[in-house]
């Protein structure tokens, strides 16, 4: 039995990892379950799924649970806060971790997976956004295995040859076609951007997703925060990620080889299919997920990413460029101005000025240790939230 712990049970990948588990009860055990603030969330998480562990990051939300935990009988064992999380990524008993808190509020637990040897299957991006080269170093040195989730990169690692890791030059690759949806406003008129809605936003044409993500498929963020993943996983420059719109997100990702070769990963779009393959890895088992119709499907399109539209995109890519801290401060200024807009207190085009004042704002620093960009993702924040205040 495999011993899994996942960090956000309770949000969109949580509840998919669950529903993909479930299918394979003599497969895996579930030692750990945890979540931010849904306490009402992760009672019934408990009562359906068993866990040896449910913490909670809100100390508030862990006094309750325990409390309704122990009126229902369950034998779950509470724990609280950060210390609960990096206490359940790391027992002895737990050989994979779900890597799925949303923002760089997943660093540090899913930086203790890592510390701790486990297989980490990745679907939290900001973590790699934020410090990529630490932790694909700190995986390297303590042998842990990380496994991409996020649906283009998982497609990646399904195309690339053994042994990418040592240099894609070496192994005869010679770029990535990252694949977008262009989201829910790819045919907006420019002019209508401003006025709308979170409701809007989050009405993705192709995924059921968290809000925080839905928003940046909408600004086309996700995709920058992607292409800055996706040099961290595969050793690479974004020189040689070319981000491809597919509005029918059914080619994940492609890789381009030296002889004209170009492999892809193609499937319907539901996140279980690469949580199955990273839970599996390098075995294959079943996800629910059904098979690609490709008579329905019957086309698919192609078109280059409009930056004039997306200024998201743009600034990522800047980030990317300017180096050192600078992927930290862009991430940081994005969860900042995502959270206002889906609170009602900033417009939809904003999101990507309060990004550029931010970026325009703080120089980035080459101190790439943990602590200096835990002190960077801090500073942004306070600097996005005092440009985004004036806005209001
Ligand atoms: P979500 O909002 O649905 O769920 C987030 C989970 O994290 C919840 O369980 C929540 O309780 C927990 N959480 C939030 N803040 C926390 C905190 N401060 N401390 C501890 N736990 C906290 O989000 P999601 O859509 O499942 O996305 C999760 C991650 O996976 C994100 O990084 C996202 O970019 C990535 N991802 C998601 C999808 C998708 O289809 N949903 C696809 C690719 C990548
Ligand atoms: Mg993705």
């Amino acid at each position: 039995m495999i011993g899994l712990s996942i960090l956000g049970s309770t949000g969109s990948i949580g509840m998919s990892t669950l529903d993909v588990v479930s299918r394979h009860p003599d497969r895996f055990r579930v030692v750990a379950l945890t979540a931010n603030r849904d306490t009402a969330g992760m009672l019934q998480q408990c009562r359906m799924y068993a866990p040896d562990y449910a913490v909670m990051a809100n100390p508030r939300c862990a006094l309750e649970l325990e409390q309704q935990v122990a009126a229902a009988g369950l034998p779950v064992k509470v724990l609280a806060g950060g210390e609960g999380l990096e206490e359940v990524v790391s027992l002895p008993e737990v050989e994979q971790v779900m890597a799925a808190i949303v923002g760089a509020a997943g660093l540090i637990p899913t930086l203790a997976a890592v510390r701790a040897g486990k297989r980490i299957l990745l679907a939290n991006k900001e973590a790699l956004v934020v410090a990529g080269r630490l932790f694909m170093e700190e995986a390297e040195r303590h042998g842990a295995l990380v496994l991409p989730i996020d649906s283009e990169h998982n497609a990646i690692f399904q195309c690339m040859p053994a042994g990418f890791q040592q240099g894609l030059d070496r192994v005869g690759v010679r770029k990535i076609l990252l694949t977008a949806s262009g989201g829910p406003f790819r045919k907006t008129p420019v002019e209508d951007l401003s006025a709308m809605t979170p409701a809007q936003a989050c009405s993705h044409p192709n995924w059921e997703m968290g809000r925080k993500i839905s928003v940046d498929s909408a600004t086309m963020m996700n995709k920058g925060l992607e292409v800055i993943e996706a040099c961290r996983l595969f050793h690479t420059e974004p020189e040689k990620i070319e981000v491809v719109v597919h509005p029918q997100s059914v080619i994940h990702s492609l890789v381009e080889y030296v002889d004209g070769s170009v492999l892809a990963q193609l499937g319907n779009p539901d996140m279980r299919t690469p949580i199955a393959h990273a839970l599996a890895w390098p075995e294959r088992m079943e996800s629910g997920v059904s098979g690609l119709d490709l008579f329905d499907v019957a086309q698919l399109e192609f078109e280059p990413p409009d930056l004039q539209r997306f200024p998201c995109l743009a600034l990522a890519y800047q980030a990317i460029e300017s180096g050192g801290s600078a992927p930290a401060i862009l991430n940081a200024a994005n969860e900042v101005a995502v959270e206002y807009f889906l609170s009602g207190r900033l417009g939809f085009t904003a999101i990507a000025e309060v990004i550029r004042e931010t970026l325009e704002s703080l120089a980035p620093q080459y101190d790439l240790s943990l602590d200096a960009l835990l002190a960077v993702d801090r500073e942004a924040r306070k600097v996005a939230e005092q440009i985004a205040g004036r806005r209001v």
